[in-house]
């Protein structure tokens, strides 16, 4: 057996993300590859195809290949080498930085840790363009039509996050963005993408996902690519080869007792993600925490479950969710803020406040990461008014 890097082998059929994801489960579960891929003296694959394309969409940077029995460890394929980012800190580029700028940092938060229950604070404001999660949708998007094509005009619906981090992605290949925003978007979400160059359509639609059907048809209309980051599966797949494997990377540093995660839900890309690692990587008891907005309220970034998610519906099982008011989840950003000085926004609130809400209800001990999607400095209006 040789481990080759992974950009060397060529093939002759794409496999989705879907054709993949027992394999891509059994890599997780095993912590290992065993079985070889076989390739002609040109790298081109013969055997194997199935799991060269689990490796590639979950990230690995070599592949075991040869014609008898394979064993490789994690190490020896590079599966954590796309998160471990560079100790230096220089980045040839800003989308360099948001590649290698890896991983988010993992701060454990003495607001809502007592000792049996410790909370880690995912803080996805550290990626660089829209200072949210949305940065690793969008980078993984966007690469995949710039490797085809280096201009031209992509457009979606964005609550906010994304439409920036859509923007700020295209940009760097000359390709430009329409981005449509739903009425209660908050005001960076409208300024950002325009001052980067996106085209900004600010609708009169209650919901992001009410906009969909407007994008598609003048996707058609004006001649745009409409990227739907609620149906598109680099969207789950972004979460699964950078946000899973990293909380796996650091909880394995940390020597932490991973137990649960904690999320919200907006497209469900990043928790439907954590649920099929998580649940690969320890087994069903492992927890996953959904927090989603109480009937009748608007908590900026994410919706209700029953109003319809791909990904949540077709993989998340066995996951725990709770109704959360926007009065509750900003209470949950104050008391982050006065005991740990950390300003999240308004979903990592929620965030906490359904896993609060769980931990009330059950015995669960150990270590729990809560998902903290942006930073609590995008909704100063909104938490003013609510002071
Ligand atoms: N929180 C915020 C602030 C967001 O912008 C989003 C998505 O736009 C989410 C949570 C939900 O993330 P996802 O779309 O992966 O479910």
């Amino acid at each position: 057996m040789k481990l080759i890097p992974i950009d060397k082998l060529r093939y002759d059929r794409e496999l989705s993300i879907w054709d993949v994801l027992d394999v891509i489960g059994s890599i997780i579960r095993d912590r290992s590859v065993r079985v070889c891929i076989e390739v002609d003296e040109s790298y081109v694959i013969k055997r194997g195809l199935e799991i060269y394309w689990a490796l590639r969409r979950i990230g690995a940077s070599k592949a075991p290949v040869g014609f008898s029995e394979c064993y490789a460890t994690l190490d020896d394929i590079g599966f954590y080498d796309n998160i471990t980012g560079d100790t230096h800190r220089v980045y040839s580029s800003s989308l360099d930085f948001a590649l290698r700028g890896l991983p988010t940092p993992l701060v454990k938060l003495r607001s809502y840790s007592d000792g049996k229950v410790n909370v880690w604070a995912k803080l996805e404001w550290y990626n660089p363009f829209s200072l949210s999660i949305k940065d690793r949708p969008a980078v993984n998007i966007v690469s995949s039509i710039a490797s085809s094509r280096r201009e031209g005009i992509i457009g979606d619906a964005s609550s906010a996050n994304f439409g920036i981090a859509l923007t700020a992605v295209a940009l760097q290949f000359n390709i430009k963005t329409r981005v449509y925003l739903p009425r209660r978007a908050e005001e960076f979400g409208l300024v950002v993408p325009s001052l980067m160059g996106a085209d900004v359509i600010h609708t009169d639609a209650e919901l992001t996902v009410d906009i969909i059907s407007r994008v598609k048809s003048e996707a058609v209309e004006l001649g745009f690519i409409h990227v739907d980051q609620f149906t598109n599966d680099l969207n789950f797949e972004a979460h699964l080869k950078t946000l899973a494997k990293e909380i796996d990377y650091q909880a394995l540093k940390a020597n932490l007792k991973l137990v649960g995660i904690a999320g919200s839900i907006g497209t469900s890309g990043h928790m439907s993600a954590l649920n099929f690692y998580f649940k690969n990587r320890y087994g069903n008891e492992f927890k996953i925490i959904l927090a989603q907005p109480a009937r009748g309220e608007h908590i900026p970034g994410i919706r209700r479950s029953e109003t319809g998610m791909i990904w949540l519906a077709m993989i998340a099982r066995g996951y725990e969710i709770f109704d959360v008011t926007l009065g509750e989840a900003i209470d949950a950003v104050k008391r982050v803020a006065s005991k740990d000085g950390l300003l999240i926004g308004p979903s990592g609130g929620a965030t906490l406040v359904a896993l609060e809400k769980y931990i009330s209800k059950s015995s669960i001990e150990g270590d729990i990461v809560a998902i903290i999607p942006d930073t609590g400095y995008k909704y100063l209006r909104l938490l003013k008014e609510k002071l």
